[in-house]
Parts: C-alpha cells; structure tokens; sequence
C-alpha cells in the first residue's frame, strides 16, 4: 500500500522550480489528491500511521484533503491546524521560521477538547521539520500527546527529520 502510494506520486507530482520564492523547487502533490486511485492510495498509506489516534489533526492546507479522508477511514474526527488569524477566538498559537519566511500556527482554545488526546499530525510535505516541530509544540501545550507525524513527501538532503526528532524527540515516529 506504501508502494501503491509511491506510484502515483511518481505519477502524478508536479514539479515547480522557483515557487514560492527563487531556488524553492515546489513539490505540488495536489494532482495526487485529485485522482482518485492517488487518493486511495495516499489516504490508505497515511491511514496504517495514524492508526491508534483519537483525532487527526490536518496542517493547513494541503494536510486539510487527506486528514479528513484519515479520519473517516479511522473513525475518528479531526481538527485543522490553520495560520494565524483564521480560526475564532479562542485559540492557543506558535510563532516559527520556515524554509520560506516565517509563519504562526493556532488550533482552537475552546470546543474542540484536545487535552489528553491521542493526536496524529498529517501534512503533505516534510521539508525542513519546522511546520511539523511547531504543530508538535502546538499540541503539546494544548495538553495532546502526539501520537505521531506522517507526511505524503519527505524532501532528502534538507534534515527534516532529525531536525524533528530533535525538536519534538524520537520517541515521536515520523512517517511517509
Ligand atoms: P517545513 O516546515 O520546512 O518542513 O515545510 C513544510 C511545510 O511547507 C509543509 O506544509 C509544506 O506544504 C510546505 N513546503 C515546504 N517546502 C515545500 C516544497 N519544496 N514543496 C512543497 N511544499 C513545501
């Protein structure tokens, strides 16, 4: 199923040279997601992770089309991870740098109950940990345990993951 996954992300990527900025090489995976064997296949992958979760938390946007899929598949719910300045108060925010400036994260303060909650954290791509380190910290002062950390693309050569296990520890598993 890893390999099924892998396939139509060979498939289907898109590759963007300079977007965002100059010398960022894009990794669109959007066309994975909006083919249905892709997303079957992606969702499943995802899915065998994030198993043992209580909820699925999707990071803003992209982790927003497959945590949804996740969690139904799991039958669990799940919550959006969004950039600051989108989700009513209350909220509880991190500050973080990332590969292409710097940005906030916030999950909700009130109606979604994360205290003592089983989180797995889903995103599209791994580049340099920073987005995922920061959703980790996110959640752990919201009162979560995070159950683990699965993304659809993991970039080589940029330290993602060690960085990750650093910032977070390695007893949380880093999947994709
Ligand atoms: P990072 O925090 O550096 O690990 O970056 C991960 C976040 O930024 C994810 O939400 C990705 O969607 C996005 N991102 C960073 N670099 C890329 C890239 N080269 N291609 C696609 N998305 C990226």
């Amino acid at each position: 199923s890893v390999h099924r996954a892998r396939a139509a992300i060979t498939r289907h990527i898109r590759l963007v040279e300079d977007f965002p900025s100059p010398g960022i090489a894009f990794k669109d995976l959007t066309p994975v997601l909006a083919d249905p064997d892709g997303l079957d296949a992606v969702v499943a992958a995802l899915a065998e992770y994030c198993a043992g979760a209580d909820l699925i938390a999707g990071i803003d946007a992209r982790g927003f089309l497959v945590g949804g899929a996740i969690a139904r598949e799991l039958g669990v719910g799940v919550v959006a991870v969004r950039k600051g300045g989108k989700l009513p108060p209350p909220v509880i925010g991190v500050d973080y740098q990332l590969e292409y400036g710097s940005a906030r994260l916030e999950v909700p303060a009130a109606g979604i109950t994360l205290r003592g909650r089983s989180v797995a954290v889903v995103d599209d791509v791994l580049a340099t940990g920073g987005t995922l380190i920061a959703t980790g910290k996110l959640l752990a002062e919201a009162g979560a345990r995070v159950h683990g950390l699965s993304v659809i693309m993991e970039l080589d050569g940029m330290g993602g993951r060690e960085a990750v296990a650093a910032g977070l520890g390695a007893d949380v598993p880093v999947h994709n």
